[in-house]
């Protein structure tokens, strides 16, 4: 069966064709991005207005590119997977809205995707892991540890309690104005730095809890970049790279203490997995950090190819794909959700709608 997938939560407007090969594993067989990046770097940060229209531009276009390269009209599609939450209201509806009206032309089941399950279930797209697995998210807008059981069963251990950690990235890199979005350009910087000049806190080290916290951090790059004004550009690659040392350190701790309570609390399993997901997954620094603790806990990482971290539809592809297998479809008139938490996604099992 090929699931047809389509994200418009933020600004990325993404389609893409997901199927299984012969041997069962999963396929993807269309993944087209367009990242509106151009149309709001002028603003230094996402426009939802200019968002969605800009979606609602390309969107119908992404769809035929996705189809042609996989090979495929809609006649050859099992089903449609569109974002329904969470994310900018006008994006969803755009996403949404071409989904259902394809599924109601062409009468195929409609799948509404959590945004985040998307990322969630990315790992077993790219590398076919079992259930349950720990997933560390790190996104732009999320930072959570989370046991994912089954399909739409996600216990949540840990979040940041202000803000996520792409948004402290995206921060610092706006603060020592090097762009957007502010990941990459921070990782970049901070190959040529020191990073033990710049003495910052690591957040919520040692605590019990499995809670985040990035915006003291935020805090401490500003009164440093202040102190040590003006910044060559030398004394901006120590900054990143003292910050990006102190936000691993601090996520490798968090991490951690997750394996160990995964080995308490899950001890049949014998072979457990650290699953990343999410965009600053493809931070190089954070990643290193990721896969010390995992060795050091017996427990194997999987990281998704970078192109997979970030938004895409390829994830919301494949997520419609473990739900139309499952038979967990939703009728036309789902409604789209600006917030919508993971646990909530388990709810409904409902019939084919119509
Ligand atoms: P969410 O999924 O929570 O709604 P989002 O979809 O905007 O947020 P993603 O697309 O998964 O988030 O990731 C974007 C974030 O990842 C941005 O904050 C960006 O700065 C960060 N990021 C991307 N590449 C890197 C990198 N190399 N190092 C650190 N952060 C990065
Ligand atoms: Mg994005
Ligand atoms: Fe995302």
């Amino acid at each position: 069966p090929f699931i047809l997938g389509i994200e418009t939560s933020c600004d990325e407007t993404a389609a893409a064709v997901v199927g299984r090969d012969k041997a069962g594993r999963a396929a993807i067989l269309a993944n087209v991005v367009h990242s509106q990046i151009d149309e709001h770097a002028a603003f230094g940060g996402v426009v939802p207005e200019i968002a969605a229209r800009a979606h609602v531009e390309v969107l119908d276009d992404l769809v035929r590119a996705a189809l042609s390269e996989a090979d495929a009209g809609f006649e050859h599609l099992a089903a449609v997977a569109a974002t329904t939450g969470p994310g900018l209201v006008g994006g969803l509806i755009v996403g949404s809205v071409t989904a259902r009206a394809i599924a109601q032309a062409r009468n195929l089941p409609f799948l509404a995707i959590n945004h985040l399950e998307g990322h969630a279930l990315t790992p077993r797209l790219t590398d076919e892991i079992a259930y349950p697995y720990l997933l560390l998210l790190v996104s732009g807008g999320h930072t959570q540890i989370l046991l994912v059981r089954g399909l739409g069963l996600y216990e949540r251990w840990g979040t940041t309690i202000d803000d996520a950690l792409g948004e402290a990235f995206d921060k610092t890199a706006k603060l020592l104005r090097l762009g957007h979005p502010g990941g990459p350009a921070v990782e970049c910087a901070a190959e040529t730095g020191d990073p033990t000049r710049f003495a910052l806190p690591r957040p919520m080290r040692g605590e019990a809890k499995l809670d985040f916290s990035f915006s003291g951090l935020k805090t401490a790059v500003r009164l440093a970049a202040e102190r040590a004004a003006p910044l060559d550009e030398q004394a901006v690659s120590d900054l990143c790279a003292s910050f990006q040392a102190a936000a691993a350190a601090s996520v490798g701790d968090r991490i951690a203490r997750a394996l160990a309570r995964f080995r308490e609390e899950l001890p049949e399993i014998a072979s457990p997995v650290l699953a990343v997901a999410g965009g600053v997954a493809a931070n190089r620094t954070i990643r290193a950090a990721l896969e010390g603790e995992a060795n050091a806990a017996g427990f194997a990482i999987v990281a998704p190819p970078l192109k997979l971290c970030t938004d895409n539809a390829a994830m919301i592809a494949y997520a419609g794909l473990e739900r139309f297998e499952a038979g967990r479809l939703d009728p036309l008139d789902t409604p789209v959700r600006p917030r919508w938490p993971l646990d909530e996604t388990a709810l409904p099992v409902v019939g084919f709608g119509r």
